[in-house]
């Protein structure tokens, strides 16, 4: 069972929420549980739970590289890809490795085998334990603008059957799509102000097309106006906990300890997500 943690928006504490209730699963379970950062431009799950990281592995992708002494300088290449990964400058094929997709099409379509595919390094997945729960995060190298190869690295570490809890980016793009497609349960985080419903809609969206189920947690509740409890009733979507818009919880946030603070106040809130995700019965069912 997966369940992913998403935002239609950052700075929503979406990450938080993330950790806390992995936190507050594998603190129920003896078995192990599995929290998986594909927010691999801004990884910060581990920020929180401070796992030692004990495997380190180097993600590559294909790209494309040319034989300029066979080429003929056709510009098939550049004619295929959409983009824009290898252009014609001056009848000689250029490759941009940055905007390259790696689809292999390019390698295809070459009448003259001119072009063979050289390994890229994108980024790192890392791995960690806190007793029972295991951290594994991407984090994308520096100007690397194609993350969706890393989240799908970050994913094969999924295993069939146990509890996983997915960070995912922030946003509707491709890699919050790669980060949530497959899941069995989506708990959007949101914030109760005229920016969070938009990014909230976008988000219900991006859902209901892929066709997951899922839920609203309510943070900072009580910061805005009531527009998000209002469309979430109108649209009857479930909002399935709220994390108040208070002094305290912003002091937790200030000084970093957020998860413990959430996980010693706020039990009632992760009980009630993996209620409405049907998660109870496996987390409270497996002691
Ligand atoms: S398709 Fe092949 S031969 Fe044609 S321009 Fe590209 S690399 Fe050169
Ligand atoms: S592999 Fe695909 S995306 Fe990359 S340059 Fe070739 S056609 Fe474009």
């Amino acid at each position: 069972m997966i369940l992913s943690v998403a935002s239609g928006k950052g700075g929503t504490g979406k990450t938080t929420i993330a950790v806390a209730l992995a936190s507050y699963m594998s603190e129920i379970q003896e078995r192990e549980i599995h929290i998986l950062d594909c927010d691999v431009e801004e990884p910060n799950a581990n920020f929180f739970l401070k796992t030692s990281i004990s495997v380190k592995e180097n993600v590559y992708v294909p790209i494309p590289e040319v034989n300029m002494d066979r080429c003929n300088g056709c510009g098939k290449c550049d004619q295929l890809c959409e983009y824009s990964a290898i252009v014609m400058v001056k009848k000689k094929p250029m490759v941009f490795p940055d905007m390259c997709h790696s689809c292999g099409g390019c390698m295809l379509i070459c009448p003259v085998e001119a072009i063979s595919e050289v390994q890229k390094e994108i980024g790192i997945v890392e791995e960690g334990y806190i007793e029972n729960l295991r951290y594994v995060g991407g984090r994308t190298n520096i100007s690397q603008a194609i993350s969706p190869p890393l989240i799908k690295a970050v994913r094969k570490h999924v295993v069939s059957g146990d509890l996983t809890i997915i960070d995912a980016p922030p946003g509707t793009s491709c890699p919050v799509i790669e980060s949530v497609i497959g899941c069995d349960y989506v708990l959007l985080v949101t914030e109760p102000t005229p920016f969070g419903l938009n990014d909230l809609k976008l988000a219900v969206d991006m859902i209901n097309k892929i066709g997951l189920p899922g839920g609203v947690l309510i943070n900072k509740d009580g910061l805005g106006n009531d527009e998000v409890e209002n469309y979430c009733r109108e649209n009857g979507i479930s909002i399935v906990g709220r994390i108040p818009h208070d002094r305290v919880v912003a002091e937790h946030y200030a000084v970093g300890d957020i998860v413990t603070y959430l996980l010693a106040n706020y039990r009632n809130v992760f009980d009630s997500i993996l209620d409405h995700a049907d998660l109870s019965h496996l987390v409270y069912g497996g002691k």
